[in-house]
């Protein structure tokens, strides 16, 4: 749904082109210390199906509806982006499981738009509150990188300290950051690619080695615990266990293992920086969650931050789908 009253013909082009002029003016007032970030959030812009990102010089395009997908609605989000923020290209990503749901025909990933035609730039680097990051729009999980958890980044980075555990890294987002305060940090993905790209990551930023670990994250948090391993940080960054609402309760079970066996490996006083990024979890729900997990292993729990999505996420009022990230940061007692 674009609007509530009907569109006259011949109005809708020009209304989501001032749609996206003003998704870029609300970016240009929220978001600080960071060249990547969401431009459009789909609903939380009125632009239903419609996600932008921007990551340097690059731009990425997501269509996930078929009022989106038409041929002169996709032609004027592409020119007004290029033309207001004068990219070196622009790539659509697709994602064919929802443009099966949509039932919009299948297409490939490709660059829709090049500065320079004859040698189109896919690949780039990018700063998150000064770390600096490889992109590669052709590669990489969902749109390449996880800016709804930029300022989550920061946050952690304030509280962390001492022997860190980032679990779930990806290409390094938490551990990164955690690297410019922490004696040591250790990464854990089950992503060999992503921590290959965690390590070039590393490189573009020097700073003191980390460790990073291919292994489920299930197996390596138990024999971790039960060796008796302590930290004064750790992150957990799972992805999306739930999918849809009936495979709720197996995907509480395991948040509520990984925590457990986190806040169980904490210092007194220790730190737990824990997300959701399932939108069917609410957060009363990860709240109970974390209290269970705390009651089992006798620990007292203190809330510091109760955090979500970026701002460049924001979230529109009556379309709850549009608040789907938890970041609870707490100490361990
Ligand atoms: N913290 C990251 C994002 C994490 S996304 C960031 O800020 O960029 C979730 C990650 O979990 C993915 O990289 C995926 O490869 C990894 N993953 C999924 N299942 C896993 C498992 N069982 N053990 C370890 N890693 C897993």
């Amino acid at each position: 749904m674009l609007a509530r009253d009907g569109i006259a013909p011949g109005q809708l082009l020009p209304l989501v082109r001032q749609r996206i002029l003003d998704a870029l003016a609300f970016r240009r007032q929220t978001v600080r210390d960071s060249d990547a970030y969401r431009l459009i959030f789909s609903e939380a812009d009125l632009l239903p199906g419609l996600i932008a990102d921007r990551y340097g010089d690059l731009i990425t395009l997501q269509v996930l509806t078929q009022a989106m997908d038409l041929d002169p609605v996709r032609e004027t989000v592409t020119r007004t982006l290029a033309e207001e923020l004068k990219p070196a290209a622009i790539i659509e990503r697709v994602d064919t499981r929802i443009r099966e749901l949509e039932q919009l025909p299948p297409r490939p990933d490709q660059v829709v738009f090049a500065s320079d035609e004859s040698a189109a730039k896919t690949a780039t680097v990018v700063s998150m509150n000064g770390i600096r990051f490889h992109y590669d729009a052709l590669a990489g999980q969902k749109s390449g990188a996880f800016l709804d958890q930029r300022e989550n980044y920061a946050a952690a980075e304030r509280y962390a300290r001492g022997r860190a555990l980032d679990i779930f890294t990806y290409q390094g987002g938490f551990a990164l950051h955690l690297n410019r305060v922490c004696e040591q940090v250790t990464a854990v993905d089950a992503s060999l690619p992503a921590l290959q790209m965690a390590e070039k990551n590393a490189a573009l930023n020097g700073g003191r080695e980390i460790e990073w670990i291919e292994a489920n994250a299930f197996d390596l948090l138990r024999d971790y615990a039960d060796a008796g391993r302590q930290y004064e940080t750790i992150v957990l960054d799972p992805p999306a266990f739930v999918k849809n609402r009936r495979t709720l309760d197996t995907a509480m079970r395991g948040y509520k293992e990984l925590n457990l066996r986190a806040m169980k490996m904490l210092t007194h006083g220790g730190v737990l920086a824990t997300c959701s990024c399932s939108f069917h979890v609410a957060e009363a729900e990860f709240l109970e969650m974390l209290l269970q997990a705390a009651n089992d292993v006798h620990r007292e729990v203190r809330i510091l931050e109760k955090r979500g999505q970026a701002k460049d996420h924001p979230v529109l009022l009556g379309v709850p789908e549009t608040a789907y990230l938890k970041c609870v940061i707490c100490q361990v007692l």
